[in-house]
């Protein structure tokens, strides 16, 4: 019987978790299906219920269901989605709905292992406070970073974000005026800027040396951060299609007990763009 698999979501269509869980699928032998559904805020909950009427073993949860997932749907959450507030991976097992979050440990893999970049000791700059910030703070804080700056425009939701990490007591809150002067090691970008083609108002002189510059965006090229970053003398760029992959890795090692070879998924999906 081939087991079923998912990613919910809105916009789905151009979803690339089908692509690469099929590609899992094929590198490891394990039999299974992957679809992406559409669901509105008002259908999410019957959607997820429907495909577990169905058999299904297992979701991806992705924009902007995360926090309703995380909220109303898991009946079990594992720390990581509970520290995240947030769930992107979904097991139907025994009648429960367990929540899990692999958004924190897929950009760290991507950072730490693909890119060879450990975070520990570093000056880092993560840039947003919106649900993919969200979901890799608690995972950058367990990294020991020296420092980690947490940057947005509206400064408040940046200081909501820290109220639930009081005990990490390098955890700081900036708006961008009060960058200059500063400089990191590591400069994460969870904004959404570049869906936009915009650029987060950044002052110069933030680019510490031998920095890596990180867009989560993907599919975007040189997104205007990433060609900020390299104008002021970066050279490691990388966006977002790493930590996609990644992170989709570790969903599917949670529920078929296999980790699959990211390699050549991140490169084909490069390849394509
Ligand atoms: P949200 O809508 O929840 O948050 C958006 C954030 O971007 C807010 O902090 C907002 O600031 C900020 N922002 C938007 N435009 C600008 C701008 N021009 N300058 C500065 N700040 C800006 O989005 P998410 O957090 O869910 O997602 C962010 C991005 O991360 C998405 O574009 C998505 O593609 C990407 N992502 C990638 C993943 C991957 O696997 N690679 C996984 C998850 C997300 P303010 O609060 O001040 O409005």
């Amino acid at each position: 019987m081939t087991d079923r698999y998912a990613v919910i979501g809105n916009p789905i269509a151009h979803s690339k978790s089908p692509l690469i869980h099929a590609e899992f699928a094929l590198q490891t032998g394990q039999d299974i299906s992957y679809t992406a559904l559409l669901a509105t805020r008002e259908s999410f909950v019957s959607t997820v219920m429907d495909f577990i009427g169905q058999g299904g073993k297992g979701m991806n949860v992705t924009i902007p269901f995360k926090e309703q997932a995380w909220k109303y749907l898991a009946t079990d959450i594992l720390p990581r989605a509970a520290s995240a507030r947030a769930v992107n991976t979904l097991i139907f097992k025994e009648g429960k709905v367990i929540g899990d979050n692999t958004d924190g440990v897929g950009l760290l893999r991507d950072i730490e292992v693909n890119l060879g970049f450990p975070v520990a000791d570093k000056r880092v700059l993560l840039m947003g406070a919106g649900g993919a910030a969200r979901g890799v703070l608690p995972e950058l804080l367990h990294r020991r970073p020296a420092t980690l700056t947490i940057v947005n425009r509206n400064i408040n939701r940046a200081r909501e974000l820290t109220d639930w990490f009081t005990e990490w007591r390098n955890l700081r809150v900036s708006d961008y005026p009060g960058l200059s002067g500063g400089e990191y090691d590591l400069l994460i970008n969870a904004t959404s800027s570049s869906m936009n083609d915009e650029l987060p108002p950044l002052p110069t002189g933030i680019f510490g040396l031998r920095a890596l510059a990180y867009d989560l965006v993907y599919g975007k090229g040189l997104t205007p951060f990433l060609q900020f970053a390299q104008e002021h003398g970066v050279a490691k760029l990388a966006d977002g299609f790493g930590m996609l992959v990644e992170q989709a890795a570790e969903s599917f090692l949670i529920w078929r007990g296999v980790r699959p070879d990211t390699r050549p998924v991140i490169a084909m999906l490069k390849g394509k763009e």
